[in-house]
């Protein structure tokens, strides 16, 4: 059964197909211990969790950790399910099942959380921020909420890293022992407030009494400096304070009493929800044990994992930059990493509704488009996939001008069409036409560096 995994794997890395789940899901079939058996031989192990930055977060993590010397296990890619935990294993186990390689960093889907902890003894569990994903997937907020406590709750005696400035997630950690918080510096936060913003921010109730919070400053969604007024309720202390600046560093400060000076962080990603993402993946590197100059030297290796504000270049000043939108939270921060980027001249929006999309695309609505629009300086709107029309009624609700939008109704023509246009351009992508559109990008910007060449 091991060699099943395995031989399926190698065929469908032949096929050149994007096989990371189908391998698994056959050995899940064969026998359920199997992952249980491999879990167990794990030395160090971190799960990352929560709703927005998972992949992200724990592709960093891993650039951080993974050396010849010292090599980790992940499953890149955001295969996150049972399938993906046991295809990733199934890399490094010799054909009677032992693991060669004993540590691993892995992204858990926040509703496989309670079922994957029952099976592993976590050296760290990382809670990135819960939000509301799409309604016709998980539910609710507090499904989320509920699930990934459920997990926590298993092991008392492992440490857990949590987000201060997100008051679901900091709940979490409330009055629990081996508990690390990471937050942005108040200031940050205060000069980042945006106060005519309409996001939608469903977590800013009090978990603890119920009142609504009150805010002395905050970044996105429920994403601040809060306190509750009618209890104790208030936002952590944290162990790890970023700052960021304007040139898309983080600097990064220390209260954690771990050895080594803490220190500046530079990495090629655009958005302060990147800069949670790094901040998260370095304290969870400096609790590991990581020092902060091989924080710093896997920093260098780290390539964005596919849609993560990928960035394809083509003639004549031709630039996209692809990135997956899921949900609102998610879509809000993209858009204001593009207000951001001064030089944009249009963006395509690509929604499909398939089952990994969400069925259900009303999500739209409660994304920020009305700021968007009134902040950024687009020209061209496209809106492209099997919802390119409901995209294009959002748009037109939030302000944008007939003139100035596009219906593309074949995909495969948005390569040429964006790479002819000449100026920088954002593709945001909900989940199934993401790694085709990455695909296609790659191929055109190579066939159009090498016209550049000739
Ligand atoms: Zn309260």
């Amino acid at each position: 059964m091991f060699l099943l995994g395995r031989v399926t794997y190698l065929l469908l890395r032949l096929a050149r197909k994007k096989g990371t789940s189908l391998p698994g899901l056959l050995m899940w079939r064969w026998r359920k211990t199997l992952l249980s058996e491999w879990l167990n031989q794990l030395e160090q192990l971190i799960v990352v969790t929560g709703t927005n930055g998972k992949t992200t977060t724990t592709a960093l993590l891993y650039s951080m950790l993974h050396d010849q010397d010292q090599p980790w296990i992940t499953n890149q890619g955001g295969a996150n399910l049972v399938q993906g935990l046991m295809a990733a294993l199934s890399r490094h186990a010799n054909w009677r099942g032992v693991l060669r390689v004993r540590k691993a960093v892995f992204e858990i889907d926040e509703a496989t959380f309670p079922l994957i902890m029952e099976r592993v003894r976590p050296t760290l569990m990382v809670v990135t921020n819960i939000f509301r994903d799409q309604l016709d997937r998980y539910g609710e907020i507090d499904h989320a909420l509920s699930m990934i406590q459920k997990g926590i709750a298993l092991h008392e005696a492992s440490q857990l890293l949590i987000n201060a400035d997100d008051p679901l997630t900091a709940f979490l950690g409330r009055n629990r022992s081996l508990t690390y918080a990471f937050s942005m510096d108040k200031e940050a936060i205060a000069s980042m407030t945006m106060v005519d913003s309409s996001e939608v921010r469903d977590g800013s109730f009090c978990l603890v009494c119920g009142h609504e919070l009150h805010y002395d400053g905050f970044i996105y969604s429920q994403i601040g400096y809060y306190r509750c007024l009618h209890c104790d309720f208030t936002h952590p202390d944290a162990e790890f304070i970023g700052s960021p600046r304007q040139d898309a560093s983080l600097v990064v400060g220390e209260l954690s009493g771990l050895p080594g000076e803490p220190s500046t962080l530079h990495v090629d990603l655009t958005g302060m929800y990147n800069a949670y993402n790094l901040l998260c993946a370095y304290s969870a590197a400096r609790i590991v044990g990581a020092s902060p100059r091989r924080i710093q030297e896997g920093l260098r290796r780290f390539v964005s994992p596919t849609g993560r504000m990928q960035t394809f270049v083509g003639k004549q000043q031709s630039e996209i930059t692809l990135a997956l939108i899921k949900n609102p939270t998610g879509a809000n921060g993209v858009l204001r990493a593009v207000v951001e980027d001064v030089q944009t001249y249009a963006i395509c929006l690509t929604i499909n509704d398939q089952d990994a999309d969400g069925r259900d695309v009303s999500w739209l609505w409660d994304v920020d488009f009305e700021s968007f629009v009134t902040r950024s300086n687009i020209r061209r709107y496209y809106c492209a996939g099997e919802r390119a029309l409901d995209m294009a009624l959002r748009l037109y609700y939030a302000g944008v001008r007939e003139e100035a939008m596009v219906i593309v109704e074949d995909l495969t023509t948005l390569p040429a069409v964006l790479f002819t246009l000449g100026q920088k351009t954002y593709v945001l992508s909900t989940y199934t036409a993401l790694h085709r559109l990455a695909e296609w990008f790659e191929r055109e910007s190579e066939k159009r560096g090498n016209d550049l060449d000739e």
